[in-house]
Protein backbone atom coordinates (compact mmCIF):
# COMPACT_ATOMS: atom_id res chain seq x y z
CA UNK A 1 0.00 0.00 0.00
CA UNK A 2 2.81 2.25 0.69
CA UNK A 3 4.42 1.68 -2.56
CA UNK A 4 0.91 2.50 -4.19
CA UNK A 5 0.58 5.57 -2.50
CA UNK A 6 4.11 6.88 -3.47
CA UNK A 7 3.41 5.69 -7.11
CA UNK A 8 0.13 7.76 -6.81
CA UNK A 9 2.25 10.93 -5.16
CA UNK A 10 4.96 10.69 -7.14
CA UNK A 11 3.00 10.47 -10.55
CA UNK A 12 1.01 13.36 -9.40
CA UNK A 13 3.48 15.59 -7.83
CA UNK A 14 6.19 15.23 -10.18
CA UNK A 15 5.18 17.03 -13.07
CA UNK A 16 3.85 19.83 -11.00
CA UNK A 17 6.71 20.39 -8.97
CA UNK A 18 8.90 20.92 -12.67
CA UNK A 19 6.01 23.35 -13.78
CA UNK A 20 6.15 25.49 -10.47
CA UNK A 21 9.92 25.70 -10.44
CA UNK A 22 9.79 26.90 -13.84
CA UNK A 23 7.11 28.98 -12.70
CA UNK A 24 9.41 30.66 -9.97
CA UNK A 25 12.12 31.39 -12.43
CA UNK A 26 10.31 32.95 -14.70
CA UNK A 27 8.63 34.60 -11.12
CA UNK A 28 12.21 36.00 -10.42
CA UNK A 29 12.85 37.25 -14.03
CA UNK A 30 9.57 39.50 -13.45
CA UNK A 31 11.21 40.74 -10.41
CA UNK A 32 14.14 41.91 -12.28
CA UNK A 33 11.64 43.50 -15.34
CA UNK A 34 9.64 45.43 -13.07
CA UNK A 35 12.22 46.58 -11.48
CA UNK A 36 13.72 47.59 -14.46
CA UNK A 37 11.08 49.26 -15.11
CA UNK A 38 11.02 51.05 -11.88
CA UNK A 39 14.49 52.07 -12.19
CA UNK A 40 14.11 53.30 -16.34
CA UNK A 41 11.05 55.84 -14.73
CA UNK A 42 13.09 56.81 -12.69
CA UNK A 43 16.12 57.81 -14.98
CA UNK A 44 13.91 58.88 -17.34
CA UNK A 45 12.46 61.54 -14.99
CA UNK A 46 16.43 62.58 -14.39
CA UNK A 47 16.63 63.28 -17.62
CA UNK A 48 13.63 65.22 -18.29
CA UNK A 49 14.64 67.32 -15.66
CA UNK A 50 17.62 67.90 -17.53
CA UNK A 51 15.96 68.73 -20.54
CA UNK A 52 13.41 71.32 -18.78
CA UNK A 53 16.79 72.71 -17.34
CA UNK A 54 18.64 72.94 -20.72
CA UNK A 55 15.42 74.11 -22.51
CA UNK A 56 14.90 77.31 -20.90
CA UNK A 57 15.98 80.01 -24.29
CA UNK A 58 16.43 83.10 -21.95
CA UNK A 59 19.37 81.84 -20.52
CA UNK A 60 20.46 79.61 -23.06
CA UNK A 61 20.48 82.54 -25.68
CA UNK A 62 22.73 84.13 -22.98
CA UNK A 63 24.97 81.71 -22.94
CA UNK A 64 25.17 82.28 -26.98
CA UNK A 65 25.79 85.40 -26.40
CA UNK A 66 28.73 84.38 -23.91
CA UNK A 67 30.00 82.11 -26.69
CA UNK A 68 30.24 84.51 -28.99
CA UNK A 69 31.85 87.24 -26.94
CA UNK A 70 28.42 89.47 -26.67
CA UNK A 71 28.48 88.95 -22.92
CA UNK A 72 30.97 88.82 -19.98
CA UNK A 73 31.38 85.63 -17.72
CA UNK A 74 30.39 87.45 -15.10
CA UNK A 75 27.74 88.86 -16.54
CA UNK A 76 26.81 85.62 -17.95
CA UNK A 77 26.74 83.62 -14.53
CA UNK A 78 25.00 86.82 -12.26
CA UNK A 79 22.34 86.15 -15.28
CA UNK A 80 22.31 82.42 -14.91
CA UNK A 81 22.62 81.91 -11.43
CA UNK A 82 18.88 83.07 -10.38
CA UNK A 83 17.31 81.39 -13.39
CA UNK A 84 18.92 78.10 -12.18
CA UNK A 85 18.31 78.50 -8.84
CA UNK A 86 14.62 78.85 -9.76
CA UNK A 87 14.93 75.34 -12.24
CA UNK A 88 15.86 73.78 -8.56
CA UNK A 89 12.72 73.86 -7.51
CA UNK A 90 11.11 71.54 -10.65
CA UNK A 91 12.17 68.70 -8.05
CA UNK A 92 13.03 68.15 -4.72
CA UNK A 93 15.30 65.30 -5.88
CA UNK A 94 17.36 68.26 -8.15
CA UNK A 95 19.77 69.01 -5.91
CA UNK A 96 22.52 71.18 -7.70
CA UNK A 97 22.95 71.87 -11.01
CA UNK A 98 26.18 73.45 -12.63
CA UNK A 99 26.34 75.48 -16.18
CA UNK A 100 29.48 74.53 -18.02
CA UNK A 101 30.36 76.34 -21.09
CA UNK A 102 31.27 74.64 -24.74
CA UNK A 103 34.89 74.86 -22.82
CA UNK A 104 33.72 72.39 -19.82
CA UNK A 105 34.54 75.55 -18.11
CA UNK A 106 31.79 76.47 -15.08
CA UNK A 107 30.02 79.12 -15.37
CA UNK A 108 27.58 79.18 -12.57
CA UNK A 109 26.54 76.55 -9.87
CA UNK A 110 23.71 76.78 -8.14
CA UNK A 111 22.56 74.04 -5.09
CA UNK A 112 24.61 71.75 -3.39
CA UNK A 113 28.16 71.54 -4.39
CA UNK A 114 29.47 68.69 -6.10
CA UNK A 115 32.61 67.52 -8.16
CA UNK A 116 31.23 66.09 -11.27
CA UNK A 117 33.18 62.40 -12.53
CA UNK A 118 34.65 61.82 -15.76
CA UNK A 119 32.86 61.27 -18.30
CA UNK A 120 29.65 63.12 -16.87
CA UNK A 121 29.74 65.67 -19.38
CA UNK A 122 28.45 64.76 -22.55
CA UNK A 123 30.94 64.27 -25.39
CA UNK A 124 31.04 66.80 -28.08
CA UNK A 125 29.23 64.94 -30.38
CA UNK A 126 26.38 63.83 -27.57
CA UNK A 127 22.56 65.16 -28.96
CA UNK A 128 20.98 63.58 -25.71
CA UNK A 129 21.71 63.29 -21.89
CA UNK A 130 24.21 61.15 -20.49
CA UNK A 131 24.04 59.25 -17.11
CA UNK A 132 27.26 58.94 -15.19
CA UNK A 133 27.62 56.10 -12.36
CA UNK A 134 25.89 56.92 -9.13
CA UNK A 135 28.10 58.08 -6.25
CA UNK A 136 27.99 58.76 -2.83
CA UNK A 137 27.48 62.16 -1.18
CA UNK A 138 27.37 63.09 2.32
CA UNK A 139 25.93 59.34 2.45
CA UNK A 140 23.45 59.58 -0.15
CA UNK A 141 23.47 58.28 -3.48
CA UNK A 142 23.77 60.77 -6.07
CA UNK A 143 23.64 60.95 -10.31
CA UNK A 144 24.99 63.42 -12.30
CA UNK A 145 23.22 63.97 -15.65
CA UNK A 146 24.95 65.67 -17.96
CA UNK A 147 22.64 67.55 -21.10
CA UNK A 148 24.25 69.77 -23.97
CA UNK A 149 23.31 73.10 -24.25
CA UNK A 150 22.98 74.25 -28.30
CA UNK A 151 22.50 77.28 -29.84
CA UNK A 152 19.99 78.18 -32.08
CA UNK A 153 21.44 77.73 -34.88
CA UNK A 154 22.81 74.16 -33.54
CA UNK A 155 26.01 74.65 -31.92
CA UNK A 156 27.12 73.29 -28.89
CA UNK A 157 27.75 76.15 -26.48
CA UNK A 158 28.17 74.50 -23.15
CA UNK A 159 26.24 71.53 -21.02
CA UNK A 160 24.45 71.53 -17.72
CA UNK A 161 25.00 69.09 -14.97
CA UNK A 162 22.20 68.06 -12.83
CA UNK A 163 22.92 66.03 -9.49
CA UNK A 164 19.84 63.86 -8.60
CA UNK A 165 19.59 62.24 -5.35
CA UNK A 166 19.19 58.90 -6.36
CA UNK A 167 18.07 57.55 -2.93
CA UNK A 168 14.71 56.55 -4.63
CA UNK A 169 16.62 54.51 -7.29
CA UNK A 170 18.60 52.31 -4.61
CA UNK A 171 15.05 52.15 -2.58
CA UNK A 172 13.98 50.57 -6.09
CA UNK A 173 16.80 48.28 -6.00
CA UNK A 174 16.99 47.47 -2.41
CA UNK A 175 13.11 46.99 -2.17
CA UNK A 176 13.45 43.53 -0.68
CA UNK A 177 9.68 42.81 -0.79
CA UNK A 178 10.13 40.96 -3.85
CA UNK A 179 13.00 39.55 -3.33
CA UNK A 180 13.22 37.40 -0.36
CA UNK A 181 15.61 36.96 2.02
CA UNK A 182 18.45 36.58 0.54
CA UNK A 183 17.46 38.44 -2.94
CA UNK A 184 19.99 41.03 -3.53
CA UNK A 185 20.57 43.68 -6.99
CA UNK A 186 23.12 45.31 -8.24
CA UNK A 187 23.99 47.94 -11.46
CA UNK A 188 26.78 46.68 -13.77
CA UNK A 189 28.32 49.11 -16.33
CA UNK A 190 28.10 47.36 -19.63
CA UNK A 191 31.67 48.14 -20.51
CA UNK A 192 34.33 45.90 -21.02
CA UNK A 193 35.57 44.41 -18.07
CA UNK A 194 32.07 45.01 -16.77
CA UNK A 195 32.12 47.53 -13.70
CA UNK A 196 29.99 47.15 -10.56
CA UNK A 197 28.13 50.53 -10.09
CA UNK A 198 26.23 49.46 -7.25
CA UNK A 199 27.02 46.85 -5.63
CA UNK A 200 25.22 43.79 -4.07
CA UNK A 201 23.88 44.46 -0.38
CA UNK A 202 24.21 47.10 1.91
CA UNK A 203 27.81 47.92 0.24
CA UNK A 204 29.13 51.09 0.31
CA UNK A 205 29.03 52.51 -3.36
CA UNK A 206 32.00 53.21 -4.27
CA UNK A 207 33.46 54.54 -7.83
CA UNK A 208 32.62 51.83 -10.27
CA UNK A 209 35.11 48.63 -9.52
CA UNK A 210 35.93 45.98 -12.27
CA UNK A 211 34.73 43.13 -11.88
CA UNK A 212 37.24 40.32 -13.41
CA UNK A 213 35.68 38.46 -16.81
CA UNK A 214 34.95 34.94 -15.41
CA UNK A 215 33.07 36.18 -12.51
CA UNK A 216 29.48 35.00 -12.72
CA UNK A 217 27.98 38.17 -12.27
CA UNK A 218 30.37 39.87 -15.13
CA UNK A 219 29.03 37.28 -17.04
CA UNK A 220 25.11 37.73 -15.91
CA UNK A 221 25.87 41.07 -17.34
CA UNK A 222 27.97 40.61 -20.69
CA UNK A 223 24.74 38.08 -21.22
CA UNK A 224 21.99 41.25 -20.77
CA UNK A 225 21.12 42.25 -24.12
CA UNK A 226 19.24 45.30 -24.01
CA UNK A 227 15.04 45.48 -24.86
CA UNK A 228 15.45 41.30 -24.37
CA UNK A 229 13.66 39.41 -21.87
CA UNK A 230 16.17 38.97 -18.36
CA UNK A 231 18.50 36.24 -18.19
CA UNK A 232 18.51 33.13 -16.10
CA UNK A 233 21.80 31.60 -15.00
CA UNK A 234 20.62 28.79 -12.61
CA UNK A 235 23.80 26.63 -13.35
CA UNK A 236 25.20 27.90 -9.84
CA UNK A 237 23.97 29.34 -6.44
CA UNK A 238 23.05 31.68 -5.97
CA UNK A 239 20.96 32.04 -8.92
CA UNK A 240 21.82 35.14 -11.32
CA UNK A 241 19.17 36.91 -13.36
CA UNK A 242 19.94 39.93 -14.90
CA UNK A 243 18.40 42.20 -18.13
CA UNK A 244 19.81 45.85 -19.39
CA UNK A 245 18.39 49.27 -18.51
CA UNK A 246 17.04 50.34 -22.08
CA UNK A 247 18.37 53.80 -21.68
CA UNK A 248 21.74 53.37 -20.55
CA UNK A 249 24.70 51.14 -20.53
CA UNK A 250 23.30 49.35 -17.40
CA UNK A 251 22.85 45.93 -16.69
CA UNK A 252 20.32 45.07 -13.61
CA UNK A 253 21.90 41.54 -12.01
CA UNK A 254 19.71 40.02 -9.24
CA UNK A 255 21.37 37.47 -7.15
CA UNK A 256 19.71 34.87 -5.10
CA UNK A 257 19.93 31.44 -3.63
CA UNK A 258 18.81 28.74 -5.21
CA UNK A 259 17.02 27.45 -1.95
CA UNK A 260 15.48 31.02 -1.69
CA UNK A 261 14.61 31.22 -5.33
CA UNK A 262 12.59 27.84 -4.71
CA UNK A 263 11.65 27.79 -1.33
CA UNK A 264 8.18 28.72 -1.63
CA UNK A 265 7.89 26.11 -4.49
CA UNK A 266 9.84 23.24 -2.60
CA UNK A 267 7.19 24.28 0.40
CA UNK A 268 4.18 24.23 -2.10
CA UNK A 269 5.83 21.01 -3.44
CA UNK A 270 6.34 19.33 -0.20
CA UNK A 271 2.93 20.58 0.98
CA UNK A 272 1.43 19.03 -2.03
CA UNK A 273 3.59 15.95 -2.08
CA UNK A 274 2.44 15.25 1.79
CA UNK A 275 -1.38 16.38 0.81
CA UNK A 276 -1.01 13.75 -2.07
CA UNK A 277 0.46 11.20 -0.09
CA UNK A 278 -2.36 11.61 2.47
CA UNK A 279 -4.21 11.64 0.33
CA UNK A 280 -3.43 8.93 -1.52
CA UNK A 281 -3.23 7.20 1.89
CA UNK A 282 -6.79 8.50 2.20
CA UNK A 283 -7.60 6.98 -1.24
CA UNK A 284 -6.67 3.79 -0.78
CA UNK A 285 -7.72 3.28 2.61
CA UNK A 286 -11.00 5.42 2.10
CA UNK A 287 -11.60 3.09 -1.11
CA UNK A 288 -10.53 -0.07 1.33
CA UNK A 289 -13.16 1.51 3.77
CA UNK A 290 -15.36 1.94 1.22
CA UNK A 291 -14.77 -1.15 -1.04
CA UNK A 292 -14.70 -3.86 2.04
CA UNK A 293 -18.48 -3.29 2.73
CA UNK A 294 -19.02 -2.98 -0.72
CA UNK A 295 -17.36 -5.90 -2.18
CA UNK A 296 -18.56 -7.88 1.10
CA UNK A 297 -22.37 -6.49 0.67
CA UNK A 298 -21.66 -7.68 -3.56
CA UNK A 299 -20.59 -11.20 -2.13
CA UNK A 300 -23.17 -11.23 0.21
CA UNK A 301 -25.86 -10.22 -2.71
CA UNK A 302 -24.06 -12.16 -4.95
CA UNK A 303 -24.45 -15.16 -2.99
CA UNK A 304 -27.90 -14.36 -1.46
CA UNK A 305 -28.76 -14.37 -5.39
CA UNK A 306 -26.96 -17.56 -6.19
CA UNK A 307 -28.79 -19.37 -3.49
CA UNK A 308 -32.11 -17.52 -4.47
CA UNK A 309 -31.31 -18.85 -8.07
CA UNK A 310 -30.52 -22.10 -6.59
CA UNK A 311 -33.88 -22.13 -4.86
CA UNK A 312 -35.68 -21.50 -8.24
CA UNK A 313 -33.68 -23.79 -9.83
CA UNK A 314 -34.74 -26.20 -7.56
CA UNK A 315 -38.55 -25.22 -7.33
CA UNK A 316 -38.60 -25.32 -11.28
CA UNK A 317 -37.00 -28.58 -11.48
CA UNK A 318 -39.85 -29.47 -8.76
CA UNK A 319 -42.43 -28.07 -10.45
CA UNK A 320 -41.44 -29.77 -13.95
CA UNK A 321 -41.38 -32.88 -11.83
CA UNK A 322 -44.77 -32.40 -10.28
CA UNK A 323 -46.11 -31.02 -13.48
CA UNK A 324 -44.91 -34.27 -15.18
CA UNK A 325 -45.89 -36.87 -12.45
CA UNK A 326 -49.67 -34.80 -12.62
CA UNK A 327 -49.62 -34.95 -15.92
CA UNK A 328 -48.92 -38.66 -15.21
CA UNK A 329 -51.65 -39.49 -12.76
CA UNK A 330 -54.02 -37.47 -14.78
CA UNK A 331 -53.49 -40.03 -17.66
CA UNK A 332 -53.59 -43.17 -15.14
CA UNK A 333 -56.63 -40.95 -13.74
CA UNK A 334 -58.22 -40.64 -17.32
CA UNK A 335 -57.68 -44.30 -18.21
CA UNK A 336 -58.62 -45.51 -14.83
CA UNK A 337 -61.87 -43.98 -14.87
CA UNK A 338 -62.51 -44.38 -17.92
CA UNK A 339 -61.31 -48.29 -17.79
CA UNK A 340 -63.30 -48.41 -14.53
CA UNK A 341 -66.10 -46.95 -16.11
CA UNK A 342 -66.26 -48.93 -18.73
CA UNK A 343 -65.97 -52.21 -17.42
CA UNK A 344 -68.03 -50.96 -14.76
CA UNK A 345 -71.12 -50.38 -16.90
CA UNK A 346 -71.79 -54.11 -17.61
CA UNK A 347 -72.01 -55.07 -13.98
CA UNK A 348 -73.87 -52.46 -13.11
CA UNK A 349 -76.02 -53.08 -15.87
CA UNK A 350 -76.84 -56.54 -14.55
CA UNK A 351 -77.18 -55.24 -11.18
CA UNK A 352 -79.83 -52.69 -12.01
CA UNK A 353 -81.76 -55.64 -14.39
CA UNK A 354 -81.33 -57.94 -12.22
CA UNK A 355 -82.51 -55.65 -9.47
CA UNK A 356 -85.53 -54.40 -11.57
CA UNK A 357 -86.16 -58.14 -12.18
CA UNK A 358 -86.57 -58.90 -8.41
CA UNK A 359 -88.82 -55.46 -8.44
CA UNK A 360 -91.16 -57.33 -10.93
CA UNK A 361 -91.43 -60.68 -9.75
CA UNK A 362 -91.37 -60.20 -6.25
CA UNK A 363 -93.12 -56.44 -5.57
CA UNK A 364 -95.92 -57.39 -3.06
CA UNK A 365 -94.85 -61.10 -2.05
CA UNK A 366 -92.24 -59.82 0.75
CA UNK A 367 -92.91 -57.28 3.59
CA UNK A 368 -92.81 -53.40 2.52
CA UNK A 369 -89.49 -53.96 4.38
CA UNK A 370 -87.93 -55.50 1.18
CA UNK A 371 -89.94 -53.63 -0.95
CA UNK A 372 -88.32 -50.29 0.13
CA UNK A 373 -84.96 -52.16 0.06
CA UNK A 374 -85.29 -52.88 -3.50
CA UNK A 375 -86.27 -49.59 -4.54
CA UNK A 376 -83.78 -48.03 -2.77
CA UNK A 377 -81.21 -50.69 -5.02
CA UNK A 378 -82.62 -50.02 -8.06
CA UNK A 379 -82.73 -46.14 -7.43
CA UNK A 380 -79.08 -45.92 -6.53
CA UNK A 381 -78.03 -48.61 -9.17
CA UNK A 382 -79.41 -46.08 -11.63
CA UNK A 383 -77.48 -43.02 -10.09
CA UNK A 384 -74.41 -44.82 -10.01
CA UNK A 385 -74.99 -45.58 -13.79
CA UNK A 386 -75.54 -42.01 -14.48
CA UNK A 387 -72.25 -40.98 -12.60
CA UNK A 388 -70.55 -43.71 -14.93
CA UNK A 389 -71.99 -43.02 -17.88
CA UNK A 390 -71.27 -38.87 -16.89
CA UNK A 391 -67.73 -40.04 -15.75
CA UNK A 392 -67.35 -41.93 -19.20
CA UNK A 393 -68.62 -38.81 -21.11
CA UNK A 394 -66.24 -37.03 -19.14
CA UNK A 395 -62.78 -38.37 -20.24
CA UNK A 396 -63.99 -39.54 -23.30
CA UNK A 397 -63.41 -35.42 -24.39
CA UNK A 398 -60.04 -35.97 -24.28
CA UNK A 399 -59.10 -39.55 -24.34
CA UNK A 400 -61.21 -40.18 -27.59
CA UNK A 401 -60.44 -36.42 -28.38
CA UNK A 402 -61.27 -36.03 -32.61
CA UNK A 403 -60.03 -33.33 -34.61
CA UNK A 404 -61.64 -29.72 -34.56
CA UNK A 405 -63.13 -29.25 -37.84
CA UNK A 406 -65.88 -26.61 -39.48
CA UNK A 407 -69.40 -27.85 -38.20
CA UNK A 408 -72.71 -26.57 -37.95
CA UNK A 409 -74.10 -25.19 -34.24
CA UNK A 410 -77.87 -25.50 -35.47
CA UNK A 411 -77.09 -29.00 -36.68
CA UNK A 412 -75.85 -29.43 -33.06
CA UNK A 413 -78.56 -28.09 -31.38
CA UNK A 414 -80.85 -29.85 -33.31
CA UNK A 415 -79.79 -33.44 -32.81
CA UNK A 416 -79.33 -32.23 -28.96
CA UNK A 417 -83.31 -31.18 -29.23
CA UNK A 418 -83.47 -34.85 -30.62
CA UNK A 419 -82.20 -36.58 -27.38
CA UNK A 420 -83.90 -34.62 -25.01
CA UNK A 421 -87.13 -34.62 -26.50
CA UNK A 422 -89.11 -37.12 -23.82
CA UNK A 423 -87.98 -34.31 -21.20
CA UNK A 424 -89.06 -31.17 -24.21
CA UNK A 425 -92.76 -32.85 -24.63
CA UNK A 426 -93.04 -34.04 -21.29
CA UNK A 427 -92.73 -30.35 -19.76
CA UNK A 428 -93.94 -28.73 -22.62
CA UNK A 429 -90.61 -26.43 -23.31
CA UNK A 430 -90.95 -23.85 -25.25
CA UNK A 431 -87.37 -23.63 -27.14
CA UNK A 432 -86.80 -20.64 -29.61
CA UNK A 433 -83.32 -21.22 -31.59
CA UNK A 434 -81.52 -18.41 -33.23
CA UNK A 435 -79.67 -18.24 -36.22
CA UNK A 436 -76.18 -20.29 -35.92
CA UNK A 437 -73.02 -20.37 -37.40
CA UNK A 438 -70.94 -22.73 -38.11
CA UNK A 439 -67.87 -22.86 -35.77
CA UNK A 440 -64.83 -25.20 -35.00
CA UNK A 441 -65.68 -27.91 -32.77
CA UNK A 442 -66.15 -31.53 -32.58
CA UNK A 443 -69.58 -32.74 -33.75
CA UNK A 444 -70.34 -35.12 -31.07
CA UNK A 445 -69.35 -33.23 -28.24
CA UNK A 446 -70.57 -30.11 -29.59
CA UNK A 447 -74.23 -31.72 -29.09
CA UNK A 448 -73.11 -32.88 -25.46
CA UNK A 449 -72.83 -29.13 -24.61
CA UNK A 450 -75.78 -27.99 -25.87
CA UNK A 451 -77.62 -31.06 -24.44
CA UNK A 452 -75.96 -30.64 -21.19
CA UNK A 453 -77.11 -26.94 -21.05
CA UNK A 454 -80.33 -27.29 -22.33
CA UNK A 455 -80.77 -30.44 -20.40
CA UNK A 456 -80.09 -28.41 -17.27
CA UNK A 457 -82.49 -25.72 -18.58
CA UNK A 458 -85.22 -27.64 -18.25
CA UNK A 459 -84.14 -29.86 -15.32
CA UNK A 460 -84.17 -26.74 -13.38
CA UNK A 461 -87.03 -24.78 -14.60
CA UNK A 462 -89.32 -22.95 -12.31
CA UNK A 463 -92.24 -24.48 -10.88
CA UNK A 464 -94.41 -21.52 -11.06
CA UNK A 465 -94.13 -20.75 -15.31
CA UNK A 466 -93.95 -22.68 -18.53
CA UNK A 467 -90.20 -23.21 -19.77
CA UNK A 468 -89.38 -21.13 -21.98
CA UNK A 469 -85.24 -21.15 -23.47
CA UNK A 470 -83.86 -19.20 -26.24
CA UNK A 471 -80.54 -20.42 -28.12
CA UNK A 472 -79.08 -17.63 -29.56
CA UNK A 473 -74.97 -16.32 -31.08
CA UNK A 474 -73.69 -12.89 -31.78
CA UNK A 475 -70.50 -12.34 -33.18
CA UNK A 476 -67.93 -10.47 -30.36
CA UNK A 477 -65.43 -10.30 -32.50
CA UNK A 478 -64.51 -11.33 -36.86
CA UNK A 479 -63.46 -14.38 -35.36
CA UNK A 480 -65.45 -15.20 -32.28
CA UNK A 481 -68.88 -15.76 -31.88
CA UNK A 482 -70.80 -15.91 -28.57
CA UNK A 483 -73.42 -18.05 -27.83
CA UNK A 484 -76.24 -18.21 -24.88
CA UNK A 485 -78.49 -20.47 -23.84
CA UNK A 486 -81.13 -18.72 -21.61
CA UNK A 487 -83.25 -20.64 -19.32
CA UNK A 488 -86.48 -18.70 -17.04
CA UNK A 489 -85.59 -21.58 -14.22
CA UNK A 490 -85.21 -21.44 -10.85
CA UNK A 491 -81.54 -19.41 -11.14
CA UNK A 492 -78.54 -19.41 -9.32
CA UNK A 493 -77.67 -17.38 -6.47
CA UNK A 494 -74.20 -15.17 -7.70
CA UNK A 495 -72.00 -16.85 -5.20
CA UNK A 496 -72.13 -20.28 -6.83
CA UNK A 497 -71.47 -19.17 -10.32
CA UNK A 498 -67.97 -20.51 -10.42
CA UNK A 499 -68.54 -23.39 -8.06
CA UNK A 500 -71.21 -25.11 -10.11
CA UNK A 501 -68.64 -25.81 -13.01
CA UNK A 502 -66.45 -27.84 -10.70
CA UNK A 503 -67.09 -31.97 -10.53
CA UNK A 504 -69.54 -33.14 -8.36
CA UNK A 505 -71.13 -29.39 -7.53
CA UNK A 506 -74.44 -29.43 -6.97
CA UNK A 507 -76.57 -26.80 -5.38
CA UNK A 508 -79.20 -29.13 -3.66
CA UNK A 509 -78.32 -32.44 -3.84
CA UNK A 510 -81.15 -34.20 -2.35
CA UNK A 511 -83.02 -31.95 -4.96
CA UNK A 512 -85.38 -33.99 -6.87
CA UNK A 513 -83.90 -33.58 -10.18
CA UNK A 514 -81.73 -35.80 -11.27
CA UNK A 515 -77.74 -35.48 -11.68
CA UNK A 516 -74.11 -36.12 -10.74
CA UNK A 517 -72.95 -32.59 -10.53
CA UNK A 518 -70.84 -33.36 -13.61
CA UNK A 519 -72.55 -32.42 -16.60
CA UNK A 520 -71.53 -28.76 -16.77
CA UNK A 521 -67.59 -29.47 -15.98
CA UNK A 522 -68.13 -31.72 -18.83
CA UNK A 523 -69.26 -28.58 -20.54
CA UNK A 524 -66.32 -26.84 -19.39
CA UNK A 525 -64.33 -29.34 -20.33
CA UNK A 526 -65.62 -29.26 -24.16
CA UNK A 527 -65.65 -25.22 -24.68
CA UNK A 528 -62.12 -25.11 -23.09
CA UNK A 529 -60.87 -27.80 -25.39
CA UNK A 530 -62.59 -25.88 -28.16
CA UNK A 531 -60.47 -22.47 -27.54
CA UNK A 532 -63.63 -21.34 -25.71
CA UNK A 533 -65.00 -20.30 -22.41
CA UNK A 534 -67.91 -20.65 -20.48
CA UNK A 535 -69.66 -18.54 -17.81
CA UNK A 536 -73.61 -18.33 -16.46
CA UNK A 537 -75.39 -15.08 -15.36
CA UNK A 538 -78.65 -15.43 -13.17
CA UNK A 539 -80.37 -14.57 -10.45
CA UNK A 540 -82.66 -16.37 -8.05
CA UNK A 541 -86.06 -16.91 -9.53
CA UNK A 542 -85.24 -14.95 -12.39
CA UNK A 543 -83.78 -17.66 -14.83
CA UNK A 544 -79.98 -18.65 -16.02
CA UNK A 545 -78.32 -17.75 -19.19
CA UNK A 546 -75.26 -20.04 -20.11
CA UNK A 547 -72.51 -18.17 -22.39
CA UNK A 548 -69.51 -20.05 -23.89
CA UNK A 549 -67.69 -18.65 -26.96
CA UNK A 550 -66.34 -20.59 -29.91
CA UNK A 551 -64.24 -19.52 -32.87
CA UNK A 552 -65.87 -19.27 -36.59
CA UNK A 553 -65.62 -21.84 -38.82
CA UNK A 554 -63.47 -19.27 -40.96
CA UNK A 555 -61.33 -18.67 -38.28
CA UNK A 556 -59.67 -22.78 -38.82
CA UNK A 557 -55.69 -22.52 -38.50
CA UNK A 558 -55.26 -26.32 -38.25
CA UNK A 559 -53.83 -25.38 -34.85
CA UNK A 560 -55.61 -27.69 -32.42
CA UNK A 561 -56.30 -25.37 -28.70
CA UNK A 562 -55.49 -27.42 -25.54
CA UNK A 563 -57.05 -30.48 -24.85
CA UNK A 564 -56.89 -30.02 -20.71
CA UNK A 565 -60.07 -28.65 -19.12
P1 LIG B 1 -76.17 -31.79 -12.27
O1 LIG B 1 -75.90 -33.16 -12.69
O2 LIG B 1 -76.46 -31.63 -10.86
O3 LIG B 1 -77.13 -31.11 -13.18
P2 LIG B 1 -74.39 -29.89 -13.35
O4 LIG B 1 -72.91 -29.83 -13.31
O5 LIG B 1 -75.01 -29.94 -14.66
O6 LIG B 1 -74.80 -31.08 -12.45
O7 LIG B 1 -74.95 -28.66 -12.58
C1 LIG B 1 -74.38 -28.32 -11.34
C2 LIG B 1 -75.45 -27.56 -10.54
O8 LIG B 1 -75.71 -26.32 -11.12
C3 LIG B 1 -76.77 -28.20 -10.55
O9 LIG B 1 -76.88 -29.20 -9.52
C4 LIG B 1 -77.72 -27.08 -10.33
O10 LIG B 1 -77.88 -26.84 -8.96
C5 LIG B 1 -77.06 -25.91 -10.99
N1 LIG B 1 -77.62 -25.63 -12.33
C6 LIG B 1 -77.12 -26.05 -13.51
N2 LIG B 1 -77.82 -25.56 -14.54
C7 LIG B 1 -78.79 -24.79 -14.01
C8 LIG B 1 -79.86 -24.01 -14.55
N3 LIG B 1 -80.05 -23.88 -15.86
N4 LIG B 1 -80.67 -23.36 -13.67
C9 LIG B 1 -80.48 -23.46 -12.36
N5 LIG B 1 -79.49 -24.17 -11.80
C10 LIG B 1 -78.66 -24.82 -12.60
Amino acid sequence: MTAICLVVAGASVGPLALTLRAGSYASLSHVVELKVMAAEEFLSRGRMLAQQVTSRTVIRDKLADFHEGRMTREALADFTRDKLQDSLGLSTELQGIARLDAQNQLVVAVGKAFVWPRGAVPAADSRGPTLSPPEMIDGVPHLVVGAPLFSRSGERIGSDLLLINAQRLLNILRDGQSLGDTGDIAIVGKQQPPRLLIPFGQSPIQPGMSLPEDDPVSRAATAAVTGAPPTIDSTGDPILVSAALPSAEWVMVMRTSAAQATASVDRLVLVVTLSALLLALFGVVGLMLVLRPLTGSMIVHTNDMRQQIEVLERTKAELQERTHQLAQSNTDLEQFAYVASHDLQTPLRNIVGYTQLLERRYKGQMDKDADDFITFIVDNSKQMSRLINDLLEYSRVTSQAKPLLPVSARAAVDMALMHLRTDIEKTAATINVGELPRVIADQTRLVSLFQNLIGNAIKYRSPDRPVKIEVTAAPISPTQWRFSVADNGIGIPAQYHDKIFEIFQRLDPTAKAEGTGIGLTLCRRIVTRFGGSIWVESQPDEGSTFHFTLRDAGSISGDCPPSAG
